[in-house]
């Protein structure tokens, strides 16, 4: 069948296969696969870092996997240099989904496959794929979280809540706030829930960089200027290090931890659940994630179509990015032991 192939957005299937591959090969199997992670804001980067590293290699890849922790302009020149070393695929965790336009058309240019790492990249047609946990569904297991928990504190409302998010330049942070908010804004309608600041709009409550001290520092500010008197009875945090400070941030004020929502099941916050400080996280169990996009590499090496869960859901501004989403799991003291029970550190924990 004539496939319409002119604005699909696919790399061409022909300028590198080798002579000796078997027919149907996009490319040889020992190409270089760039990896460009973002900066290292939670655990999970780290952890994907290492099991990119060692996967790719076995699976018979060259891995050039790069951390940008100096920031957007560094991220732009490791793809940029992905592309000249001829990568064939390339992997993006993106910390600013709307800056990689230029370096990933050149990538599409040079007939690499672009895959959207977990964060979706925004506004360029040159990303082929997605994969990732349904982040708007983690949002809304923290919205319902949080309700949870409140209702084992005191049996009705209204209860006094704050909301954070994440930074604005990842896409995710947006998708996150969304969910939880088709859950929390029809409590705060009908007065279940009283944010006692008065800040529900997404830019009022994000936190630049993901970075701790900003959602400590904000969090330190919503404290004195509202709670002075008042009890704080949750906080919709969007994930585990910003949980923390907000955590940290309570407790030098002399309050009692409220309900506090989180996301990565990261060390130190499965330590607080247990211990029964933070509410609840989610775990994205990151080797599932990775695997997922080795398995799409594999598949794109081989020239056959990777596995594809949703065709709607993220429009990246120029086009929908077909995405292979992933289920997240909500956790909490309740159930943590069975949700870590094949996660040989966390399983460490739960007692
Ligand atoms: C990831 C989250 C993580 C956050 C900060 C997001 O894009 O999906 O799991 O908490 O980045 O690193």
């Amino acid at each position: 069948a004539a496939l319409a192939l002119s604005g699909c957005g696919r790399a061409d299937d022909t300028s590198t296969s080798s002579g000796s591959s078997s027919g149907g090969e996009k490319f040889p199997k020992n190409s270089l696969i760039g990896v460009s992670l973002p900066q290292k804001t939670s655990e999970n980067w780290v952890l994907a870092e290492n099991l990119f590293k060692t996967d790719l290699a076995s699976a018979g890849f060259q891995a050039d996997v790069q951390f940008a922790n100096g920031g957007v302009g560094e991220q732009q020149n490791q793809i940029q240099s992905m592309v000249t070393k001829g990568a064939k695929v390339i992997v993006v965790g993106a910390i600013d989904g709307s800056q990689l336009g230029t370096q990933l058309k050149a990538a599409k240019d040079a007939g690499a496959v672009v895959i959207a790492y977990d964060r979706l990249v925004k506004n360029t047609d040159a990303v082929n794929y997605y994969v990732a946990y349904d982040n708007f569904k983690v949002g809304v297991l923290q919205g319902n979280a949080l309700l949870e928990g409140l209702a084992k504190k005191k049996a009705s409302g209204p209860y006094n809540i704050e909301l954070f998010a994440g930074s604005p330049d990842d896409a995710n942070a947006q998708v996150f706030f969304d969910g939880a908010m088709s859950v929390l804004q029809p409590k705060i309608d009908d007065g279940t829930l009283k944010v006692v600041s008065g800040q529900t709009k997404f830019n009022q409550v994000v936190t630049q960089g993901w970075k701790a001290e900003n959602a400590q520092k904000r969090m330190d500010t919503l404290i004195s200027a509202n709670y002075s008197s008042a009890a704080i009875d949750g906080v919709l945090s969007p994930n585990d290090t910003l949980a923390r400070a907000i955590i940290t941030s309570v407790k030098a004020a002399s309050k009692p931890v409220p309900v506090v929502t989180g996301q990565d099941s990261e060390v130190e916050s499965v330590k607080s659940i247990m211990a029964g400080e933070q509410y609840s996280t989610i775990n994205k169990d990151t080797r599932n994630l990775v695997k997922a996009t080795i398995d799409m590499v594999k598949a794109i090496q081989a020239g056959q179509e990777p596995k594809i869960t949703d065709t709607k859901q993220y429009n990246n501004g120029v086009k929908v990015v077909p995405a292979n989403l992933l289920d997240p799991v909500i956790v909490t003291k309740d159930n943590a032991k069975e949700a870590y029970a094949n996660d040989p550190t966390l399983s460490k924990l739960t007692g």
